[in-house]
């Protein structure tokens, strides 16, 4: 059974021991997630006490356990073959390698933000003012694009309370609900980048690798669509289906089978998280009865 999730990759290649080496987040906001994205994708990691570098029982691949820092310049130098990296991180690195995959979580936007009783009037109101961060890159190249003259001051944490302190006229920083600069007596005045974690890694890797990085992507896509998507079964009266059928066209298209009371159906159909709830509005109105909703674990797309 230990071999079962090994189907889609023929290890007999290269002896065996073409492996592909993944760095992940050692410990913060992406960690967990990574790795749960691992696991679902049925990936799991032997030495599960976080090692530099762990390998898999189950499937060929390596995971290196770094600073999100340090992730975009050990894939550009091929000491890992592809990363799990926040974009503004990758961004802030030079765009080092391609994007492979977006990942859709760890979303979160860099913003600057000024004290909350100034007045912003646009990004000439930073022409000579002094600006925290610890993206000096992706704001240094904003700054340009616009053509402002800002000092950037560089620091690595609790970047939002520089104004305060007197360090620097704004910042600008990783925003997500905005409480932060609230609490900081911060307003955001203009969002730079949005962001996501993304797959990073060079799109020329050695065949053998590039084989198991799609099997890797099939299953990752698999368990997002299930993620993204639930199994629906409902009662429909007959004179209803087709209408009831229009709003839920499933995958392919929706299976119907009659029910043992005549003049109903039951009908069992796939429906995106995105449009659940209008959709269930719809098909109540409709005259569906006895709705059942049940998760999706994977979905092969
Ligand atoms: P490290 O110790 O590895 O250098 P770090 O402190 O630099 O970690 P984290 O705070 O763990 O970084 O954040 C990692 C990434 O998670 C960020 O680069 C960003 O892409 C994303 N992120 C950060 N804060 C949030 C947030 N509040 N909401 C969603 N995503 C976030
Ligand atoms: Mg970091």
């Amino acid at each position: 059974m230990e071999d079962k999730n090994t189907d889609n990759v023929d290890l007999s290649k290269a002896g065996g021991q073409t492996k592909l080496r993944i760095a992940v987040q050692k410990s913060g906001r992406l960690s967990e997630k990574s790795l749960n994205l691992l696991k679902e994708a049925g990936i799991s990691l032997t030495n599960g006490e976080r090692k530099l570098l762990a390998q898999s029982g189950s499937y060929p691949i390596e995971v290196l356990y770094l600073r999100d820092d340090d992730i975009p310049q050990y894939v550009k130098d091929g000491v890992a073959d592809v990363g799990i990296v926040g974009e503004n991180e990758y961004a802030e690195k030079g765009s080092a390698a391609d994007i492979i995959e977006r990942l859709g979580f760890s979303r979160c936007r860099i913003s600057l933000a000024i004290p909350k009783q100034h007045e912003y009037t646009g990004p000439e109101y930073f022409e000579g003012k002094k600006i925290a961060t610890s993206y000096p890159v992706i704001l240094q190249n904003y700054l340009d694009e616009k053509g402002v003259n800002a000092e950037i001051h560089v620091i690595s944490g609790s970047v939002e309370i520089a104004p305060a302190i007197g360090l620097a006229d704004g910042i600008f920083d990783i925003v997500s609900s905005g409480s932060t600069l609230i609490s900081n007596g911060l307003s955001e005045v203009d969002v730079v980048m949005k962001s996501e974690a993304v797959i990073i890694g060079d799109k020329d890797m050695e065949p053998g690798k590039m084989e198991i990085l799609n099997d890797l992507l099939f299953r990752i896509r698999s368990v997002q669509a299930a993620s993204n998507n639930k199994y629906i079964l409902l009662n429909a009266p007959n004179d209803k289906l087709d209408e009831i059928i229009a709003v839920i066209p499933g995958m392919k298209s929706p299976t119907v089978m009659p029910l043992a009371e005549s003049g109903w159906s039951s009908v069992h159909s796939v429906l995106s998280e995105k449009q659940f709830w209008q959709v269930i509005g719809k098909i109540r109105e409709l005259g569906a009865e006895g709705i059942l909703v049940i998760p999706i674990e994977k979905m092969i797309v």
